[in-house]
């Protein structure tokens, strides 16, 4: 910590010959598929570098680790290879006073009394998605507010094109929203069912439904995930399935039968007859 700012560095390590420490800022968005900013990136690690240096401890290397996709843990505890490491001392230090100069802004921030004066744009979803984002562009309903249907359930999120466009037009309810603005059969057919309150059912699920032999069986399943790999076998990234129900429904008139299971130890989910044939 210093002046307030804590950090918690990825990996700390001391080396011993030279009585200095190598921090490395793993960054696993490569292996998620989700789009990192180097810039971003780069500053997460110089302001570990900040903090730490102003600690008065030594630093040798500021590394970014990338979690290496082919990785397979082979053996228990052997995670050599596991990291691609990029050198960026250079970087980060270039970015020393900038790190200073950010801290204190956003101190300055959080003292305000009222809130910043800002719009909603890109700045919202990159490099990550700001969890106020339905609070900053008032996409959540209103004390005193009595909406049927709000627009943002268009499409989930008010940076969505249509949700937004909608908005900034002044509409909130999508039951008020004129079918010129709605762009597909469905956002039509969902502002019909928001004024008509009937329930829909599209008749082309209800034949599929029909032709489906009997029993019929519903699954659904959650897994885990880590940048680096947990169990033998597994690499970084890779989605282990440790929880699934089943529903199981046999004819119309009987009632489904559910099947559920749970994972709850720290051991290999897979191992469980519960998963195995997942
Ligand atoms: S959603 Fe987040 S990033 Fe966007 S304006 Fe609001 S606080 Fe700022």
């Amino acid at each position: 910590m210093y002046k307030d700012v804590i950090v918690r560095v990825d990996i700390f390590e001391y080396i011993s010959k030279l009585k200095k420490w190598n921090i490395t800022e793993v960054k696993s968005g490569n292996i998620f598929k989700k789009l990192e900013i180097k810039g971003h990136l780069l500053f997460d690690a110089a302001i570990q570098n900040f903090v730490v240096k102003n600690n008065n401890i030594e630093i040798n290397n500021v590394y970014l680790g990338y979690p290496n996709k082919k990785f397979i843990l082979k053996t228990e505890g052997d995670y050599k290879d596991l990291l691609s490491l990029e050198l960026v001392n250079t970087e980060v230090q270039s970015l020393f006073n900038e790190v200073e100069n950010e801290v204190k802004s956003a101190f300055k921030n959080i003292s305000l009394t009222n809130e910043p004066d800002i719009n909603i744009g890109s700045h919202c979803n990159k490099p990550h998605h700001c969890g106020f984002i339905n609070y900053c562009s008032k996409a959540e309903i209103l004390k005193d507010e009595k909406l049927d249907t709000p627009v943002w359930y268009l499409g989930g999120s008010p940076t969505v094109k249509i949700v937004k466009t909608l908005m900034e037009k002044g509409y909130r309810d999508l039951s008020q929203v004129p079918d010129e603005y709605l762009k597909t059969d469905i956002q039509i057919k969902m502002k019909e069912v928001s004024q008509t309150k009937q329930n829909f059912i599209d008749k082309k699920l209800i034949k599929f439904l029909e032709n489906e032999p009997w029993p019929r069986y519903f699954l659904d399943y959650e897994t885990i995930s880590s940048p680096y790999p947990l169990f033998l076998g597994t690499s970084p990234g890779g989605r282990i399935p440790f929880q699934y129900s089943i529903h199981k429904w046999e004819q119309y008139d009987k009632e489904p039968i559910a099947f559920d299971f749970v994972h709850n130890h720290t051991s290999d989910p897979r191992k469980n007859n519960g998963t195995k044939n997942m």
